[in-house]
């Protein structure tokens, strides 16, 4: 059997994180190497490795993500604004093959992305 990701063991409470929020279907918190000053992993609880993995049966969970984030947001004061990023596969830098929403704020971010 394949290894647990990190987000799974997470989510299994077997590796300790900063949560922020977590309903029945999402969880989030504080990325382990903060890319700005506020920086937060959202993650839904079920293994979806990636974008091309969502099925139909995700659509639920997909909205709950999203509507997750501007209450994290305004759970955490970013009233600045905030960059919601997802990488998707290799040439986007995804490391961890778990979905997952990177909620960033606390300072300017340039456009185009790097
Ligand atoms: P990505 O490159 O989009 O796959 O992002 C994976 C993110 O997970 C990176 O920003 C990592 O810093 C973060 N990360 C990896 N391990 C942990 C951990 N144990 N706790 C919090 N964040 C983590």
């Amino acid at each position: 059997m394949a290894s647990k990701s990190v987000f799974k063991r997470i989510i299994d409470r077997e590796i300790p994180a900063d949560i922020v929020y977590e309903d029945g279907d999402c969880l989030a918190f504080r990325d382990i190497n903060p890319q700005s000053p506020v920086h937060v992993v959202l993650i839904p609880k079920k293994e979806i490795a990636d974008f091309q993995s969502v099925t139909t049966e995700d659509e639920a969970i997909l909205g709950k993500l999203l509507m997750a984030v501007p209450r994290i947001a305004a759970s955490l004061g970013l009233n600045n604004g905030f960059r919601l990023v997802l990488n998707n596969g290799r040439d986007a830098g995804q490391e961890v093959k778990h979905l997952h929403f990177h909620i960033l704020a606390g300072r300017p971010f340039g456009w185009p992305p790097g």
